[in-house]
C-alpha cells in the first residue's frame, strides 16, 4: 500500500463539475471516504468568471479541489467549435486553480485527457511524450486548453509550492456519459446507434471513419478509485496517466457493443468521417508504480452501462455542456 500524503479524514473537498460523467463518479466514489463533499451549482458561482469562483472559494474554503469541470465531447463537436472549446476550458482551469491557490487549498487535482498527446506519440503513449509533436488537429482545441492547466498546476507547484496534480484520463464511458450523437464521444454514441437499429430492425449501423483507429476505454468508476488514489498519495511534477494500457479497434468495440446489446445486423463505414488519431493507449506505468490498477473488464462496463442507458434513456441525451 502507498503512503498516504494527504488523507482525506475530515476533509472539506470540492468536486467541480460535479454534475458530469467525471464528477458525478468522483461523488459516488468519495461517499466511502469520511469528508464532505462541496458541490457548487451554475446558480452559485459561474466558473468562466474569475471574481464569480474567487467569492466561491473564499465563502467555502475547500481543503481539497477536484477539476472535473469541462467543456467535453466528441470528434465532430470539438472541430465544430474549436472557441468554445479552447475558452471555456482555459477559463474554468485558470479561474479554479488560481482561487485555489490564493485560498490555500491544500490539495488539487486537474483533470485532462490523453489528447494532450502528439498524434504520432509512441504507443503505449508515456507521460513525458507531452509536448514533442504536433497534436491532433480534430481536438487541439480542447487539447491546447488541457496542456495550460497541466502546466498551470506545475507552474502554481514551481512558484508557489501548491500541492496541484494532474490526471489523464483515456477515453471514458459509463453511467452518466453523453449519449447525444452529435456531441458525444464513440462508445455511447454505437450503443445508442446499435440499440436504436436493434428496436427499429435496421439492417446496418453506420460507423464513423474506416473503423481502424484503436482506442483504449476506461470505466469512469475505476476513474474515480484512481482519482481518489492519486488524491492521497500522489504529490508530483509530473501529469499522471490513467487508463487500463489495453486497446481494441474501432470495429472490435462495435462488435461488442452489438453482442451486448443483442443487434445482428451489420455495419458501414462512413468514410467521409473522421477517424481522428490512428492509436491512442496509455503508458500506465507511472500509476502502476503508484499503486493503482483498473478493475473493471470493457465487457463488464459495457453491460454495466447498457443497463444504466436502459434505465436512464430519457435523461442521457443530453446537451454538449457535460460537467460545466
Ligand atoms: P477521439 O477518441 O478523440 O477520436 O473521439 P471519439 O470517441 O469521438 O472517436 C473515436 C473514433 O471512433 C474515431 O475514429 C471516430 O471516427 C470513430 N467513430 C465511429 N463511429 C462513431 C460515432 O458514431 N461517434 C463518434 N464520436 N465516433 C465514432
Amino acid at each position: 500500500m502507498a503512503d498516504i500524503g494527504f488523507p482525506l479524514e475530515g476533509k472539506r473537498v470540492w468536486v467541480a463539475g460535479h454534475r458530469g460523467m467525471v464528477g458525478s463518479a468522483v461523488v459516488r466514489r468519495l461517499a466511502h471516504e469520511d469528508c464532505t463533499v462541496l458541490t457548487a451549482g451554475r446558480d452559485s458561482v459561474d466558473l468562466r468568471n474569475q471574481a464569480s469562483v474567487d467569492r466561491w472559494m473564499e465563502e467555502n474554503r475547500p481543503d481539497a479541489v477536484v477539476l472535473a469541470a469541462a467543456k467535453v465531447g466528441g470528434i465532430l463537436a470539438n472541430d465544430r467549435l474549436p472557441a468554445d472549446f479552447l475558452y471555456d476550458n482555459l477559463m474554468i482551469e485558470a479561474n479554479i486553480i488560481h482561487a485555489a491557490w490564493r485560498v490555500g487549498v491544500g490539495k488539487l487535482l486537474f483533470l485532462g485527457s490523453t489528447c494532450i498527446y502528439p498524434k504520432m506519440a509512441p504507443q503505449p503513449i508515456p507521460e513525458d511524450s507531452l509536448l514533442t509533436g504536433p497534436l491532433e488537429p480534430t481536438n487541439e482545441w480542447y487539447a491546447i486548453a488541457k496542456i495550460a492547466g497541466i502546466k498551470l498546476c506545475q507552474a502554481y507547484r514551481k512558484q508557489h509550492g501548491s500541492d496541484f496534480i494532474s490526471a489523464m484520463p483515456t477515453n471514458l464511458y459509463g453511467p452518466g456519459d453523453n449519449f447525444d450523437l452529435g456531441s458525444s464521444h464513440v462508445l455511447p454514441a454505437l450503443m445508442r446507434k446499435i440499440h436504436d437499429a436493434k428496436l427499429s430492425g435496421a439492417p446496418a449501423v453506420e460507423v464513423w471513419g474506416s473503423g481502424t483507429p484503436r482506442r483504449e476505454f476506461l470505466h469512469v468508476d475505476d476513474l474515480a478509485d484512481a482519482l481518489v488514489h492519486l488524491l492521497k498519495t500522489y504529490s508530483g511534477h509530473s501529469h499522471v496517466n490513467v487508463g487500463t494500457g489495453r486497446d481494441v479497434t474501432i470495429l472490435e468495440l462495435a462488435e461488442m457493443l452489438a453482442e451486448v446489446v443483442g443487434y445482428e445486423g451489420r455495419f458501414d463505414f462512413d468514410r467521409s468521417k473522421p477517424d481522428g488519431t490512428p492509436r491512442k493507449v496509455t503508458d500506465v506505468s507511472l500509476l502502476r508504480s503508484l499503486g493503482w490498477e483498473a478493475r473493471t473488464s470493457l465487457r463488464d462496463g459495457v453491460a454495466g452501462t447498457y443497463r444504466w442507458f436502459l434505465e436512464n434513456q430519457g435523461e442521457s441525451i443530453r446537451t454538449l455542456a457535460m460537467g460545466v
